[in-house]
């Protein structure tokens, strides 16, 4: 009786993830996993998790004997430390690897899994990607970039694609190297947080319910960017980005919170917004005129945008921020304004970090860090 209830309410997609963890613990495809535990069950986690992380291999000291994938071994303990730094737990993430089984050696030590066990275990993983169906699909290391690539195919390399998303497979791929200490030499701990920092980001953007339109402007900074351009009209692209970072770090100074929830990116030149692409702002824009050949940028508001002048309006309080922003810095050529950012807390702090080591490029700007806050 209790089975049949348990068929009857569990969901389909939990029927269906138990019914592929039966057919891998029985899978005999690869001759030198005979005699290794077929690691893949609700330990994984959550079957509605928003993000996948895919490793390489259940390892000798780790899944392999605890039967959870990432745990008991070092690597799983390094892997555990990132995740928890950054806010995420095994209740919120699914874990799974690239193959199922533990690749041993002659001597039984651990091995990497070769090409064609990689590509007998990519249907599992496959299977597991479509059932569960996550947001987010962040792979750990080289091998498990590669096993995605015989799901649907793409030319991703780890050293050139690390911590940056991709579109994969109807969702967001992204590549971080993997946690175990061989890797710590390419990639440093301190480095990896900031991918998982990253990753973090990405996973917060989704549950954002702010309104977009694809290929443009989220609604938030629609409002921003069209007050900033309606004191001034015509700038370059490159001011617009660094303006937009003074606003926000100026609402965070005073209000303690920013206007939008715009991803904003520290890259060679100071701040740079994800949410202003150009081809976003041409979408938004209807008579956005660019002016070669140094690329200015003209709004005409007459025009402008996908949005009622009405709809989101900024309160007053975050037009007084704007407004003062813009007395203070609308004039500035974009070397001053350059400048200018690399004062603000948030990027000297980066600029620290950088000194003792971390890679901070593409990384998310975080506004709550000043110039003493400490490097971890
Ligand atoms: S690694 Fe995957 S394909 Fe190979 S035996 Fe294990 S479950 Fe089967």
């Amino acid at each position: 009786m209790k089975k049949i209830q348990t068929e009857l309410f569990a969901n389909p997609s939990e029927n269906q993830f138990d019914k592929l963890c039966v057919v891998v613990k029985a899978c005999q495809s690869c001759t030198r996993m005979a005699n290794s535990a077929r690691i893949l069950g609700r330990s994984a986690g959550p079957l509605d998790a928003k993000i996948m992380f895919i490793g390489e291999a259940p390892g000798r000291r780790g899944a392999d004997g605890s039967g959870i994938p990432f745990h008991g071994d070092r690597a799983g303990h390094n892997f555990e430390t990132l995740i928890a730094q950054v806010g995420l737990d095994r209740n919120n993430i699914f874990v799974t690897n690239a193959v199922l089984c533990n690749p041993k050696d002659d001597k039984g030590n651990n091995a990497p899994p070769n090409k064609t066990e990689i590509k007998n275990c990519s249907d599992y993983l496959r299977q597991q990607i479509e059932l569960l169906d996550p947001k987010i699909v962040v792979t750990l290391g080289g091998t498990a970039l590669n096993a995605t690539a015989f799901i649907e195919p793409h030319h991703l390399s780890l050293r050139e694609s690390v911590r940056s998303e991709h579109k994969w497979f109807n969702r967001l791929l992204i590549p971080a190297y993997h946690p175990g200490q061989r890797a710590m030499i390419h990639r440093s701990f301190p480095n990896q947080l900031s991918d998982y920092q990253f990753i973090l980001e990405q996973l917060k953007r989704l549950g954002k319910k702010a309104r977009t339109v694809n290929g443009s402007v989220r609604a938030d900074a629609l409002v921003v960017v069209r007050e900033i351009t309606r004191l001034k009209p015509k700038l370059s692209y490159f001011s617009l980005h660094k303006l937009f970072y003074l606003v926000e770090y100026k609402a965070v100074q005073e209000l303690g919170h920013r206007l939008t929830q715009a991803f904003i990116v520290r890259q060679k030149d100071g701040p740079y917004c994800t949410d202003l692409h150009l081809t976003k702002l041409k979408n938004s824009f209807s008579n956005l005129k660019i002016i070669e050949p140094k690329g200015d940028i003209i709004f005409n508001h007459q025009s402008a945008g996908l949005f009622d002048e009405n709809d989101n309006d900024l309160d007053k309080v975050a037009m007084n921020i704007i407004n003062e922003v813009m007395e203070e810095y609308g004039e500035d050529d974009d070397f001053r304004l350059k400048s200018r950012v690399y004062t603000t807390g948030p990027l000297r702090w980066m600029l620290k970090a950088e000194k003792k080591g971390l890679n901070l490029f593409n990384a998310p700007i975080d506004f709550s860090k000043k110039s003493n806050s400490p490097v971890n």
